[in-house]
């Protein structure tokens, strides 16, 4: 660790989304600068955020200034913003975000890292944070930041697996908060290493019954809200308790993969040029947000063979308005059910949990006919041959 910067005392926040505050305290923890992380979302967050947003303003942005606000009030000097160019309202979120701040009187020093600026931006960003100038140290950091977001997607599949087929109830997930502390604690890459390994070790530890009847399902949407237990209503772990599998197909890694890492290190193709590829027939270009990639998705889970997909988006959010209106015309191609799911802070859990009840259940009751079909194929072919 850098000693002359531990020194400064910086305390850096930035917003929440899932787990990704592991990374960030790691890439900064790298460069001698103390995170500050804020209380993981939660209801005074969103109710901080929404009391200081417009109405119409979607979920996320009221959440992020909630973290915002709780941040300064815990103390913090400095808040990071991620922002991106858009079609769609996340343009607007940092100026936004940075003028309601003051007017509120939280003063801190405000910093915004530009995605689609790459490794570049992210460079600059660091420099500016944390006032390094060693060009090896922060590239360092960054790429150490970059493999924590590949370990941390991989364990969230492995709880995914293990969560479906559980035979206690939640034994998966306390596997996983264990594991997920192992990862947050390394520093280096070797001990990075370890730390996956522990944390595997941790999730196979959980008794599952192999022979349960598991659906698989994949979740798409507006990538904050496929992240962030909290603005999704913990979809996953209602989703394991019915005994289903899912697979978040808007990943950390997945958007690194796109905006940050260099073509050259890149293996086969991308989240994005898939989205481009598979949503061609019925979106040919990009709308904003994660329209293209929610198009494509459903594309791709039919051809996976999956049992069923679900979409969550915030209320008023554009591009996912128009992608909910594009899935009917897909079904001319894509035989797979799709549940849309439309979050707020007004979202009840009781009429949230009926939907996603009566969703398994379709897909069990499509599963079991098909698989029946293909049985009785099966013993028609069998008799044919016989005679
Ligand atoms: S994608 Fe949707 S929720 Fe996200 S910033 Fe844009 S409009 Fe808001």
């Amino acid at each position: 660790m850098n000693e002359k910067n531990t020194k400064k005392k910086i305390k850096v926040a930035f917003p929440h989304m899932g787990n990704i505050y592991i990374v960030w305290a790691s890439a900064l923890r790298r460069m001698g600068v103390e995170p500050y992380i804020p209380p993981y979302t939660n209801k005074r967050t969103l109710s901080l955020g929404t009391k200081n947003s417009p109405d119409s303003i979607c979920l996320p942005y009221k959440l992020i200034l909630g973290n915002f606000i709780e941040a300064i009030e815990g103390g913090a000097d400095c808040v990071a913003m991620i922002t991106s160019p858009g079609i769609c309202r996340l343009g607007e979120y940092g100026p936004n975000i940075e003028k309601t701040l003051e007017e509120l009187g939280y003063h801190a020093k405000y910093i915004e890292l530009k995605l689609y600026d790459g490794i570049k931006g992210m460079y600059r960003f660091l420099v500016e944070l944390t006032g390094e100038k060693n060009p090896v140290t922060i590239l360092r950091a960054i790429i150490f930041a970059l493999k924590k977001v590949f370990v941390v997607d991989r364990l969230e599949n492995l709880l995914s697996y293990y969560r479906a087929r559980e035979i206690k109830e939640g034994s998966a997930e306390r596997a996983y908060n264990k594991g997920l502390k192992y990862i947050l604690d390394a520093n280096h890459s070797h001990e990075l290493k370890q730390a996956e390994k522990r944390a595997t070790a941790e999730m196979k530890k959980v008794e599952i019954d192999p022979n349960r009847d598991v659906v698989y399902v994949d979740i798409t949407g507006e990538i904050y809200l496929v992240q962030d237990p909290f603005s999704n209503q913990n979809i996953e772990r209602e989703l394991g308790k019915m005994g289903v599998q899912t697979r978040r197909t808007l990943t950390v890694s997945s958007f690194l993969k796109d905006a940050i890492i260099p073509k050259i290190f890149k293996k086969g193709e991308t989240h994005l040029e898939r989205a481009f590829r598979l949503a061609k027939p019925y979106l040919s270009r990009d709308i904003g947000g994660d329209a293209l990639e929610c198009i494509s998705d459903v594309a791709y889970a039919n051809e996976k063979g999956k049992d069923g997909i679900i979409h969550i988006s915030p209320f008023t959010c554009m591009p996912e308005i128009m992608s909910q209106n594009i899935f009917p015309a897909m079904r001319e191609n894509c035989d797979i059910p799709i549940l849309p799911l439309i979050m707020d802070e007004q979202t009840g859990k009781a009429g949230y949990l009926t939907r996603l009840e009566a969703f398994v259940d379709l897909m069990r009751r499509r599963k079991r006919k098909k698989e029946k079909e293909l049985a009785n194929a099966d013993n028609e072919k069998t008799a044919t041959e016989v005679k």
